[in-house]
C-alpha cells in the first residue's frame, strides 16, 4: 500500500496539498483509514512532482527514501512552491523491493508525473514477457529495480507512441492483469492538462472542486463535501473542470496496441 494524490487546478502550495489538510498525505502516511491488502503505514519514502504552470515545461519533483515526516526541511519548501499541476505519494515498500529515493513515485518525464499503489503479482517472472515492448536502452536504465518502475518504462513507451495518458493507463492495466492476475494496479498521471487514473485493488477518491479537481488515495480533507470514491476496476479521466469514470473492462478504453503490433 502507498497512497498518492494528483491535482489541477489554481496554483495552490505544496503544503496545502500534502501536508496541511486534516487527513494530508503526511497524515496517511501514519494513519491510513484505507488500507487494503497489507502495510499499515507509508514510511519508506516520498515524493512530491509539480509543474510550474506559469511557464509550462517538464515536471519536477523532490524525492527521500525517508518517511515524510521525518523530512524536517519539506515544509519549509512546500510551503514555497506553488502550482496547479502535482502529483505526490508516500511509499510502503513492498517486500523485497529495495528503499530508495529512486523507486518513490512520481517517475517523471517532460510534463508527465506517475505513480502506482500496489503491487504485480508474480513479479518479476509473469510479466517478463512484456519487457519485449521496451527498448533494451529503457531497461538498462530504469529508475529503480521495482515493478512500479517497469510499469512506468511500460506507460511512458506508449505516451511516447502517441497514447493519450487513459489509453495508456488502461491498456498497461489490461495488459498486466491478463498475465498477473490479482495484482493491485491503482496507477495515476498527470501531465498538467489531465489526471488519469485506474483503480484495480485499491481505494481511489476524487473531488472536484471549483475549476479544480483532486484525485486521492483517500480524501485529503474529509469534512469538505464533494469527494466521491471510485469504484474497483475504473479508468477516470479528469480535466480542472470535468471528470469521467468508466470500467476498465470497456472495450472502449483499449486502444490498438496489441492490434498494431501482429
Ligand atoms: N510495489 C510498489 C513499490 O514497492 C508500490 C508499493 C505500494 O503501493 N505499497 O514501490
Amino acid at each position: 500500500m502507498c497512497r498518492h494524490l494528483a491535482y489541477l487546478g489554481p496554483p495552490v502550495t505544496l503544503a496545502e496539498m500534502v501536508l496541511l489538510g486534516p487527513h494530508s498525505l503526511l497524515h496517511q502516511s501514519w494513519a491510513p483509514r484505507e488500507m487494503r491488502g497489507g502495510g499499515t503505514i507509508n514510511a519508506d519514502g516520498f515524493g512530491v512532482g509539480w509543474i510550474d504552470t506559469e511557464t509550462g515545461g517538464a515536471a519536477r519533483r523532490y524525492r527521500r527514501e525517508i518517511p515524510i515526516w521525518s523530512d524536517a526541511s519539506l515544509p519549509d519548501l512546500a510551503a514555497s512552491v506553488s502550482s496547479g499541476a502535482i502529483l505526490a505519494a508516500v511509499r510502503s515498500a513492498t517486500v523485497g523491493m529495495p528503499v530508495t529515493h529512486t523507486a518513490c513515485a512520481p517517475f517523471v518525464e517532460g510534463p508527465w508525473m506517475f505513480s502506482h499503489n500496489g503491487v504485480v503479482a508474480g513479479w518479476p517472472a509473469s510479466v517478463a514477457v512484456l519487457a519485449d515492448d521496451l527498448l533494451a536502452v529503457d531497461l538498462m536504465t530504469l529508475c529503480a529495480p521495482t515493478d512500479s518502475a517497469f510499469l512506468w518504462a511500460l506507460v511512458r513507451q506508449r505516451l511516447g507512441e502517441g497514447q493519450s495518458a487513459a489509453r495508456a493507463l488502461a491498456g498497461v492495466a489490461d495488459e498486466v492483469l491478463a498475465l498477473a492476475p490479482g495484482s493491485r494496479l491503482n496507477l495515476l498521471l498527470n501531465d498538467g492538462v489531465t489526471i488519469a487514473a485506474t483503480t484495480a485493488g485499491h481505494a481511489l477518491w476524487y473531488r472536484q472542486g471549483d475549476r479544480s479537481v483532486t484525485v486521492s488515495s483517500e480524501p485529503i480533507d474529509p469534512d469538505q463535501e464533494g469527494w466521491q470514491p471510485v469504484p474497483e476496476l475504473s479508468l477516470l479521466e479528469a480535466t480542472a473542470s470535468q471528470c469521467s469514470i468508466q470500467s476498465l473492462d470497456n472495450p472502449a478504453t483499449k486502444d490498438g496496441h496489441e492490434r498494431a503490433k501482429s
